[in-house]
């Protein structure tokens, strides 16, 4: 008997290797669904994917919010009179130009990127990354991941962000480069409050590569309140791109 975690890391595997890849017989790709079958990413429900009808039910997209990051804003106000930027980006603008999510964080997205990242479910990654389809395109000529420090992604397994880049450049038709790494490693961002998660990644970021006046987009899991995305842009301006934008599966409500 195969464990689950194993059989799910060979369903992906195979995934990965998919029928249009390897020009696979259109009869040994049906088999390979009914043994390798669609399944909710939040709750494993066979035959649904990316999520169920149940677990669908608890996403919410994303509202037209903030212009630069996205953040809602205050829907009780009429339209014409709500402030197109949010009082963080009206306070300190961003280093990215705008950052933008399908969904907002919570409900089974939040549990399904639970799961991706700590409970070494790297095969989400495909299911999740479908949802990249449901964002507007960035205005970029190449993806790159907010990297993990090398010393977690050797506790993980994998970086899940490398994995997300893959799945959005699939959905936008752009390539990945990894243009940005850790210069040294941060402590969770989870539990502190807005500054000290700024000064909690300050510098944390280099540039590699070529970057000189091109467009970046930064793809990641969950934007909270952009301290991450943003250090990482900052690394990538003072090394000369000309634009750089953020796309996330989810920000924070
Ligand atoms: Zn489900
Ligand atoms: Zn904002």
């Amino acid at each position: 008997m195969i464990p689950p975690a194993r059989r799910r890391a060979e369903r992906s595997a195979i995934g990965t290797r998919s029928a249009k890849s390897v020009g696979m017989h259109p009869v040994l790709s049906r088999i390979l669904e009914l043994i390798f079958p669609a399944r909710c990413a939040a709750c494993e429900l066979l035959g649904a994917e990316p999520f169920c009808a149940q677990c669908a039910e608890s996403l919410v997209a994303a509202p037209a919010g903030c212009t630069v990051c996205g953040a809602p804003l205050d829907e009780a106000l009429l339209p014409a009179t709500r402030p197109r930027r949010c009082g963080a980006c009206r306070d300190r603008a961003p280093p990215f130009v705008l950052a933008r999510a399908p969904f907002l964080h919570g409900g089974a997205l939040a549990e399904a990127i639970h799961a991706f990242k700590y409970e070494k479910r790297e095969e989400l990654a495909r299911p999740l990354g479908v949802l990249f389809e449901a964002v507007e395109r960035p205005r970029a000529e190449v993806l790159s991941p907010v990297p993990l420090h090398p010393r977690r992604q050797i506790q993980r397994g994998y970086d899940q962000a490398a994995l997300l880049a893959r799945e959005a450049g699939r959905r936008f038709s752009l390539p990945v480069e990894h243009l940005v790494e850790r210069g040294r490693p941060t402590a969770p961002q989870v539990g502190r409050d807005r500054l000290a998660r700024a000064r909690n990644v300050q510098g944390a970021f280099r540039a590699r590569g070529n970057i000189r006046g091109r467009s970046v987009c930064l793809i990641d899991d969950v934007l909270t309140t952009g301290a991450t995305a943003g250090e990482a842009a900052r690394a990538l301006y003072a090394a000369g791109a000309r634009r750089v934008e953020v796309r996330t599966l989810s920000r924070a409500p």
